[in-house]
């Protein structure tokens, strides 16, 4: 596939600071394009419909996963779905641009079959108990979400050496010049 080769997954467990690298990245190389997944999820305050992700109802998932309208999808903490549109992905990277999606772990296995030419980036906390300290700062989940993405975690966190490169993400800064080194920009 054409420009293939400019797809970047970037994975890693809840709270590690996957978004905050990523809208550093995307503020300091504006070239970049991270793909807005589709979400069933309800917006967290201060979350924009089509900046932060595009908030659908169940029904309009159901649609776009007939449609064959998503590169992927999955069900995350086993809770809600996301997915990846197909036709703004594939049309970047066909015009060349380097293209990133921010998904999960099944997602990230969807991507490696369907698109096994995209690079795969694994973020990792410094440790488990820094990475709880950062779910628990963030304060916004209940008690049983953090629980549950805390189980998600562990489970992702044992799968680190799917991908091709880990990165341990300990100041933004430095994981956003790793970033910028791999992608070439
Ligand atoms: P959050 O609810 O915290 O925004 O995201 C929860 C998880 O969903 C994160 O691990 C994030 O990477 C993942 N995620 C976001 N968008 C997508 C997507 O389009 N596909 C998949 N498979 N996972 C996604």
């Amino acid at each position: 596939m054409n420009g293939a080769l400019s797809a970047y997954v970037i994975s890693g467990p809840t709270a590690v600071g996957k978004g905050t690298v990523v809208a550093a990245l995307r503020q300091s190389h504006p070239q970049v394009y991270v793909s807005v997944s589709v979400t069933t999820r309800p917006p967290r305050p201060g979350e924009i419909n089509g900046v932060h992700y595009f908030f659908v109802d169940d029904k309009t998932f159901d649609n776009l996963i007939a449609s064959n309208g998503l590169l992927e999808w999955a069900q995350v903490h086993g809770l809600h779905r996301y997915g990846t549109p197909r036709q703004a992905v594939l049309e970047k990277l066909a015009a060349g641009v380097p293209t990133i999606l921010e998904i999960d772990l099944q997602g990230a296995r969807q991507i490696r079959k369907t698109m096994p030419e995209a690079q795969q980036i694994f973020i990792a906390p410094p440790s488990w108990e820094e990475l709880v300290r950062r779910l628990q700062g963030r304060g916004t989940e209940t008690d049983d979400e953090m629980a549950r993405r805390l189980e998600t975690a562990r489970q992702e966190m044992a799968c680190a050496d799917e991908f091709d490169r880990v990165i341990e993400n300990v100041t933004v800064d430095n994981t956003v010049r790793q970033l910028v080194e791999l992608i070439g920009l």
